[in-house]
């Protein structure tokens, strides 16, 4: 498995998948052909259904202003959903061909090659393997976490750390329209400051994390810089529980990137055996993944032991089984930052009962991650990141003034 650093990257919103992926793809073909003649992308599968709405285009140009950037819907027998395939012409007239595919949470692969951020550095691929090296070493997941990764883990958690909390902030105090067609009104300041007459401690509780999560979800739509965790489409929902742990109930920083590092862990797992994907394996595997990354990272931050973290972190995952991807317009708005709030509250539920129950389950996280895998296969192309069905076909459908 791979460093947990991998899972947290900082780009601009709105999809890792579809601007941080490509973004990074361009800096990489930029680097390798300073003086390319002519470079011409295609775009393929689930970037060419949604690239426009999710600024794939825009991305790409920010890198290659001089590319010619086309979109290839019709081929279908593709080696992953977000393929991109780079032709380029040389200044001595030679030509090129590279395929590059954006694999999810910002990460991309080179056809053929092994990139440096693909390195191996956890043998163990299974939580069952890691909780039985916690078990016969008396060690908690964040020490097995610390003995496998560098020791400058933690000075890159604390950037990680001040780019997300910065999102929140950012996002609680902007107003406006995001862009795109659905003139969608940011929410998160209302949201933050709505208290309603005699509010429930519970209900404050739930609204005031809800706005973090919008305010973050609304910087990605809105195509300011936040973090993958793991995607931009669900980068709001850890943030806004960890947020709310430090600046509402005096958590202490310290403890916070432990707990980013744990739900890393979790993350990490999902990605190495299953996806982090929407386009792959549909929203369960992106709200899903941030919500049992969100559930872990809390129970850790709780003190819970490795069961009930590993219980937590099942049961986010369990209740977002079967989630399609069908952004509205093909936009990272609706569902998605709702979703993300939703997925929050979802991943303290999670926490609250993984404390009383551990011992009774029947299901373990790699068995609920496997589920994810295989239900993702079996959906249908429609629900995976191409705008095509759910949601998106109905509201298209309305939009045509049909009843
Ligand atoms: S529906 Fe889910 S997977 Fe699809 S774009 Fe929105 S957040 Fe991402």
């Amino acid at each position: 498995m791979k460093s947990i650093k991998s899972i947290y990257k900082i780009g601009n919103g709105p999809s890792s998948s579809h601007t941080v992926g490509p973004y990074r793809a361009s800096l990489l073909i930029k680097e390798r052909y300073p003086d390319a003649r002519k470079i011409t992308v295609t775009l393929f599968g689930s970037l060419a259904f949604t690239g426009e709405g999710h600024g794939t285009k825009k991305a790409i140009q920010e890198v290659l202003p001089e590319a010619v950037i086309q979109e290839n819907s019709i081929e279908t027998n593709l080696p992953h959903p977000n393929t991109m395939k780079f032709d380029i012409v040389n200044k001595d007239g030679s030509t090129e061909s590279i395929r590059v595919f954006s694999i999810g949470g910002g990460s991309i692969r080179v056809e053929g090659e092994l990139s440096d951020e693909e390195k191996e550095i956890y043998p163990e691929k299974t939580f069952r393997e890691i909780a039985g090296i916690c078990k016969k070493n008396d060690q908690s997941i964040l020490d097995f976490i610390i003995e496998r990764e560098n020791r400058d883990l933690k000075v890159y958690l604390k950037e990680i750390w001040r780019a997300m909390q910065d999102a929140v902030e950012r996002g609680l105090h902007a107003e406006g329209i995001l862009p795109g067609e659905l003139q969608l009104s940011r929410k998160a300041k209302l949201l933050k400051e709505k208290r309603c007459y005699n509010e429930p401690s519970d209900v404050t509780m739930n609204r005031v994390i809800a706005s973090y999560a919008y305010a973050v979800s609304e910087e990605n739509a809105d195509e300011h810089l936040v973090v993958t965790a793991p995607t931009c489409g669900s980068c709001g929902v850890l943030p806004s529980v960890l947020y709310y742990m430090q600046h509402d109930r005096g958590f202490p920083e310290e403890e916070i990137l432990d707990a980013l590092a744990v739900a890393g862990l979790f993350g990490n797992l999902i990605r190495t055996n299953a996806s982090i994907s929407g386009a792959e394996c549909g929203c369960q595997a992106e709200i899903g993944s941030a919500c049992s990354m969100a559930a872990a990272g809390l129970a850790a931050l709780y003190k819970l032991d490795t069961d009930q973290i590993e219980y937590a972190a099942e049961i986010a995952m369990e209740h977002n089984l079967g989630l399609t991807c069908d952004p509205v317009c093909g936009l990272v708005q609706i569902p998605c930052i709702e979703r993300n709030a939703v997925a929050a509250m979802r991943a303290i539920s999670s926490v609250n009962l993984s404390r009383f129950l551990s011992e009774t389950r029947k299901i373990s996280f790699d068995d609920v991650v496997d589920t994810m895998y295989r239900t993702g296969l079996d959906m249908d192309e429609k629900y995976r990141e191409t705008a095509h069905g759910g949601l998106a076909q109905i509201y298209r459908y309305h939009r045509k003034g049909n009843k």
